[in-house]
């Protein structure tokens, strides 16, 4: 169905659009892409896309055709760009399959759900248009309900929206720029997994954003990642910004002799790096050129790996269900030994084993990728499905030979010999920023009160009760709760329209019979209200329900003597550190 689309959407490009000129097309559980050379250097706009959507299913409504060939123009791309093996534009794929097969199903509606250009060269413009196809009129109805939810809760509309973020032209595409809401919620995560990483034994560190090429070539950064590093040269010498954090802590490592007794040694940074993915690429805060990884590094020896592996997969899956991400809705991936590796078997297939004992004694059902591990070592890698059904990839667990190789790393063993440390590379959230764009999509915007950027505010209802609104305020603050006060003119109807709007969780609405009992009336989310309560009531439940993290409004349920709506499906807190 899918290829069938596809064909037909080149077949009527070369019909009606002479300036497109159909390369190959691909397909993919969730819909086509077709790469285009536009030979005016122009993109197809959002009318002339809906023209080749009708003229698709209007071809086949009249009985069409399947064109199997449509005059591709694959070699011509092949010499316009001068390469002959495969294409790689933006970091993808541009080359997929020149020929797919048709399937017989007729195609009842399409959607060209993305227009992209690229410019792999100078001279030559690609379009690449992604879409979907259906054969069910029914199904195509569900598809586009669906989509029409994700649109709603896009991160990058509620990241202005709730101005959290946002992307400068003069500061230049895919860098993001934290308002002060947004960096409230980043703090908050990185405070997270500092807590994760104190438990599992991690030393914070520091290290600089730029570093001499000759580091970057010692690590083997400069070849493999080179078309995606800035580099610069100055003072007559070449400068790299860092595409990863590993090199700063190798040197850390290197700084001392290493004994076996001092093994692990776990280094982890909130690393800021930069990847200059190319423009057509960028997806809001998914896919940038500047992002924080939380991450690590432990240096262990081969008998380490298992129980060092297995401590931070337990955290991952505690860090997981504070979001509400339950074991069912995650999945696990252990990648092997691929075709070109280095390091000995014997090292590979300790690290492979000492991985799936790791997953073995947590339970942890998991599917092997054959041969899908990096050249340097095996890895494990933790996907989660959100409520919209799509799957993300976060935390990645990395057994690397390589890098101690390449830095000759050391430690002494107990009968005195030398021997080579492994290294694990380690991200729990895994990129700050991508991990934030899919929580306020899970969320709606709509974050638990610990991850709020306002978690309070304070509504009199009339001007003579002001000066009660700031009193709770500050008591509020006082308290560590992210609370401010509304003073404005308008109506209490559009004051609490507007926290709404807003996304925070509390609105405290105070009268004079408040100001005089020294209460609060509570406006939680979903229209749960207590009236009058003791505000000291309330500071302590707040508190709680924030040092707890919990996923719902727990301290209006527990005033309201009710349990917790989302308590069943989701875990509350976090387990104790002792286990
Ligand atoms: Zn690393």
């Amino acid at each position: 169905m899918l290829a069938r689309a596809g064909l037909l959407l080149q077949y009527v490009i070369s019909r009606d659009v002479p300036w497109l000129r159909p390369v190959g097309c691909s397909v993919s559980e969730d819909g086509f892409k077709c790469d285009f050379i536009s030979t005016s250097g122009e993109w197809p706009n959002e009318s002339l896309v809906r023209k080749i959507e009708k003229a698709i299913v209007e071809l086949e409504s009249s009985g069409g055709v399947v064109p199997k060939y449509v005059g591709l123009v694959s070699d011509e791309l092949v010499r316009l760009l001068g390469r002959s093996a495969t294409y790689e534009v933006n970091g993808v794929d541009v080359f997929l399959e020149s020929e797919v097969k048709p399937s017989e199903k007729v195609v009842k509606a399409v959607l060209i759900r993305n227009i992209s250009a690229h410019n792999p060269t100078k001279d030559v413009s690609l379009v690449r248009l992604i879409g979907v196809a259906f054969d069910d009129l029914s199904e195509y109805r569900e598809w586009v309900e669906y989509y029409e939810e994700a649109i709603k809760r896009d991160h990058r509309v509620l990241g202005q929206k709730l101005d959290l973020f946002d992307f400068y032209e003069e500061a230049g595409p895919g860098l993001v720029i934290y308002h002060p809401k947004g960096q409230l919620i980043r703090e908050e995560l990185i405070k997270l997994v500092k807590e994760i990483n104190s438990r599992l034994g991690y030393s914070e560190v520091y290290t600089p954003h730029v570093y001499r090429s000759i580091l970057w070539k010692i690590s083997g950064h400069y070849d493999l990642y080179r078309d995606k590093m800035v580099l610069a040269d100055v003072d007559g010498e070449e400068y790299g910004v860092k595409p990863m954090n590993c090199p700063g802590h190798i040197l850390i490592y290197k700084s001392r002799t290493r004994s076996y007794r001092d093994l692990p040694i776990r280094l982890a940074e909130f690393g800021t790096v930069y990847r200059w993915e190319k423009r057509g690429e960028l997806f809001g805060l998914l896919r940038v050129r500047g992002f924080t990884q939380d991450d690590g590094h432990a240096f262990v020896r081969e008998d380490q790996i298992e129980l060092e592996v297995g401590n931070i997969l337990r955290e991952v899956f505690n860090l997981l269900s504070l979001f509400g991400i339950a074991r069912e809705n995650t999945r696990i991936y252990l990648s092997t030994k691929p075709e070109k590796y280095i390091g000995s078997d014997e090292a590979w297939d300790k690290a492979t084993q000492s991985l799936k004992r790791a997953l073995d004694k947590l339970g942890i059902q998991y599917e092997v990728k054959e041969g899908e591990g990096a050249f340097y070592g095996p890895k494990i890698d933790v996907h989660f499905r959100d409520s919209l059904g799509r799957w993300w990839q976060c935390s990645t667990i990395q057994v690397d030979f390589a890098l101690p190789e390449r830095f000759n790393l050391e430690y002494v063993d107990s009968d005195g010999s030398k021997k080579r440390p492994v290294m694990i590379h380690r991200a729990i959230l895994g990129s700050i920023e991508r991990f934030m764009a899919i929580i306020i999509e899970e969320f709606e915007g709509r974050l638990p009160t610990w991850l709020s950027p306002v978690q309070v505010v304070v509504v009199p209802v009339s001007k003579d009760v002001a000066e009660y609104a700031l009193e709770v305020t500050e008591k509020l603050k006082n308290a560590g709760i992210r609370a401010v006060e509304d003073l404005s003119d308008e109506t209490l109807q559009k004051k609490i329209k507007m926290a709404y709007e807003q996304a925070i969780p509390y609105v405290l609405v105070v009268g004079r019979r408040e100001a005089a009992q020294k209460t609060v009336t509570i406006r939680g989310r979903g229209n749960l209200q207590a009236s009058n309560v003791p505000l000291d009531t309330f500071i302590r439940e707040l508190i709680n329900e924030i040092r707890e993290r919990a996923l719902s409004q727990k301290a209006l349920t527990n005033i309201l003597g009710r349990s917790p709506a989302r308590e069943g499906s989701a875990p509350q807190g976090r387990e104790p550190s002792t286990t």
